[in-house]
C-alpha cells in the first residue's frame, strides 16, 4: 500500500511514524508546503518567542528521521490538485500515485483585510518563520498591539511582557476567551493579564488600520488610536479545505469525515486542525485546533488506513502557559449556551483550582489551573454522569476516580 500525506504538520508527522510503527512497508510520501520539516506549534507563541527554546526543539523527528525510516519527505512542496478517480495527486505538472491519501493541511491565520492593506507592520502567528520574525520585534521597550485575546494573542501578550515590550490588546467581546471558558473564568485571565500590565481593551470594535512613518496606528471606534511598533493580528484560523473542496470531497469549515476520520471516498481520510470528524462520544460534528487531537488524529488514521476499525472517540483536550499560569483543559462545550453549572474546587483568584462544567445529568468539561495533578481526575470524570459527588465542591477530585 502506498501512502500519501498532505501537509507537513504534526498530524502528517504522527500518521507517517505510527504506519512505521505498526510495520507498514509501503511507499510513504510526505508533502508539505513549508521549508521545515514537521514540527510542533505550541512552542511558538511560548518558548520561541521568550528565547528559552530553539527551533530545532520544536521538530517532530530531526530530518534524517525520514531517510531512516525511507519516508519520502518533500517540504517546500504544494500539492495543487487532487483526482480522486485516478488516485493521484498533482504538484504542479509532477504527479503521485496513492491507495491511501491522508489530508492533513491544518489550518491558517484568518486575515484582516484592513490591516494587510495598510502596508502598516502587521504581523500573523502560525509558522516557524512567523515566530522568529515577532521574536526579533518583542524587544524592551517595543510597543505591541493585538487584536483578539484568543489563546495565541494572549500567549505572545504574556512573551511580550516577559520581553519587556508594552502591550496593547484590543478584543470585541467584553472578556478574553469567554465562547470557550465562560465569563467566571475568562475573568481569571483578564485579571492576570491586567496585573501584568497589559493594556486590556475589551468590547472594542477596530476601525481601521494605518501606517504612519514606521508605526501601525489602529483606530478604535469611540476610543484613542493605538501606536504601535508592531501590529500582531490573532483573530482565529480557517481549515485550509480548498484543496479537498476542488476534488470533490464534502466541505463545511473543514473536510467531513466519519467517525473513523475516514472521507466519503474510501481511499481519503483527514486528520487534525482541517477535519470536522463525527465524534462518537460528543454526538456531533466538531473540528479541534489542538495539539493533541492532530497528534492522536494523525495516529488513528495511520491505524485506520492498515484496518483498524475503531472509531476516534477521544475528547479534545488543550493546555496554556502564560506567565506564571499553566492550564489544562479536557471536554468539549460551549461555555456561552452549552452548560448548566460550574463546579469550582480551589481557589480561582488565587489560580490554584480546577473546574467543572456540568449539564444537567453529565460532566461536559474540566480544567486545572496550577494543578497538575488534576488532569488524571478530570480526564477520569469528564464525559462521565454528573454524580451528587462530582457537584459537590468540598469533596475532592481525586476521590471522583
Ligand atoms: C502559535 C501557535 C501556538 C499553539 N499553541 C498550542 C497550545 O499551546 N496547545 C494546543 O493544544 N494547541 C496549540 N496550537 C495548535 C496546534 O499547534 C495545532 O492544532 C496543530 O499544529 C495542528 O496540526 P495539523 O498537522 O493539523 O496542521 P498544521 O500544523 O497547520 O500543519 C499543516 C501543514 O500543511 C501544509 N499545507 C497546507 N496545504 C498544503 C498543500 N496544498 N500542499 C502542501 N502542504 C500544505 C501547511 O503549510 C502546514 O505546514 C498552537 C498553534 C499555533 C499556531
Amino acid at each position: 500500500m502506498n501512502v500519501v500525506v498532505v501537509g507537513g504538520g504534526l498530524a502528517a508527522a504522527n500518521a507517517v511514524t505510527e504506519l512505521r510503527a505498526q510495520g507498514h512497508s509501503g511507499d510513504i510520501v510526505v508533502v508539505g508546503e513549508e521549508s521545515h520539516p514537521p514540527y510542533e506549534r505550541p512552542p511558538l507563541s511560548k518558548g520561541i518567542l521568550l528565547g528559552s527554546a530553539e527551533p530545532d526543539a520544536a521538530l517532530a523527528h530531526p530530518r534524517a528521521w525520514y531517510d531512516e525510516h525511507q519516508v519520502d519527505l518533500r517540504t517546500g512542496t504544494v500539492v495543487t490538485g487532487i483526482d480522486l478517480d485516478r488516485r493521484r495527486v498533482r504538484l504542479g505538472a509532477e504527479e503521485l500515485p496513492y491507495d491511501r491519501l491522508l489530508l492533513a493541511t491544518g489550518a491558517t491565520p484568518r486575515r484582516l483585510p484592513m490591516a494587510d492593506a495598510s502596508g502598516a507592520p502587521v504581523q500573523y502567528l502560525r509558522t516557524l518563520d512567523d515566530a522568529l520574525a515577532l521574536r526579533d520585534r518583542l524587544s524592551e521597550g517595543a510597543r505591541i498591539a493585538i487584536i483578539g485575546a484568543g489563546w495565541i494573542g494572549l500567549e505572545v501578550t504574556s512573551a511580550a511582557r516577559q520581553r519587556g515590550a508594552s502591550v496593547t490588546v484590543l478584543e470585541a467581546a467584553p472578556l478574553p476567551l469567554q465562547r470557550v471558558l465562560g465569563d467566571e473564568l475568562a475573568r481569571v485571565f483578564a485579571d492576570l493579564h491586567r496585573e501584568h500590565g497589559v493594556d486590556l481593551r475589551l468590547g472594542v470594535r477596530v476601525a481601521g488600520v494605518e501606517r504612519v512613518d514606521d508605526t501601525a496606528v489602529v483606530h478604535v471606534e469611540g476610543g484613542a488610536p493605538v501606536v504601535a511598533d508592531l501590529l500582531l493580528v490573532a483573530i482565529g484560523v480557517t481549515p485550509v479545505d480548498a484543496l479537498a473542496a476542488g476534488a470533490g470531497l464534502a466541505v463545511d469549515d473543514g473536510i467531513l469525515v466519519d467517525a473513523r476520520l475516514r472521507t466519503p471516498d474510501p481511499h481519503v481520510l483527514a486528520a487534525g486542525d482541517v477535519a470536522r470528524h463525527a465524534h462518537p462520544a460528543l454526538g456531533t460534528r466538531i473540528r479541534v485546533e489542538h495539539w493533541d487531537t492532530a497528534i492522536q488524529q494523525g495516529r488513528h488514521a495511520a491505524r485506520v488506513m492498515l484496518g483498524a476499525d475503531e472509531p476516534y472517540a477521544r475528547l479534545p483536550y488543550f493546555f496554556t502557559d502564560q506567565y506564571d499560569l499553566g492550564m489544562e483543559y479536557v471536554g468539549h462545550v460551549d461555555a456561552t449556551a452549552g452548560y448548566d453549572r460550574l463546579v469550582v474546587r480551589g481557589d480561582l483568584a488565587a489560580r490554584q483550582a480546577s473546574v467543572l462544567w456540568l449539564s444537567d445529568d453529565r460532566v461536559l468539561a474540566g480544567m486545572h489551573l496550577n494543578d497538575w495533578d488534576a488532569i488524571d481526575p478530570l480526564r477520569a470524570v469528564v464525559g462521565g454522569p454528573a454524580t451528587d459527588a462530582v457537584r459537590d465542591p468540598s469533596v475532592p477530585l481525586v476521590d471522583l476516580m
